[in-house]
C-alpha cells in the first residue's frame, strides 16, 4: 500500500498531523508538513465505521463506546500530501480498557 489514493491522501489533509520530517520520495520539507500521519480503524465491533480515517479524540471516543472486550484495529499510515507517496507505517490493536493506551 505504497501508491496514491485519493482518499487516503484527503483524509491526511484532514486529519493527518505533521509528521515533522522531511519526504522520503520527493523531498518536501518538513515546514511544509507535507508529510502527514493518519489512523484509519478497521474492526467487526464497529461496524460501518470500519475503514475509515479517524481523528486520536475519535478513536478514543469509538473505543470507550465498545463492548468490554471488543477491539479495533488501528492501521498508522504515512502520508505525503506532494507527492501522494503513502504507506503502512504499523497496525495496532486496542481493547476497551483505559483511554490511556493512546498517546499523542
Ligand atoms: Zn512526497
Amino acid at each position: 500500500m505504497c501508491d496514491a489514493d485519493r482518499a487516503v491522501t484527503a483524509s491526511a489533509e484532514v486529519l493527518g498531523t505533521p509528521t515533522g520530517r522531511d519526504c522520503p520520495v520527493c523531498g518536501a520539507s518538513a515546514a511544509s508538513g507535507a508529510l502527514r500521519t493518519t489512523q484509519w480503524i478497521h474492526g467487526s465491533a464497529i461496524g460501518e465505521k470500519s475503514g475509515t480515517a479517524r481523528s486520536l479524540s475519535e478513536i478514543r471516543h469509538i473505543l470507550a463506546s465498545l463492548s468490554p472486550g471488543d477491539d479495533i484495529t488501528v492501521h498508522v499510515v504515512e502520508v505525503c500530501l506532494h507527492c501522494r507517496w503513502n504507506c503502512l507505517l504499523r497496525e495496532d490493536r486496542y481493547e476497551n480498557q483505559t483511554e490511556d493506551q493512546l498517546g499523542d
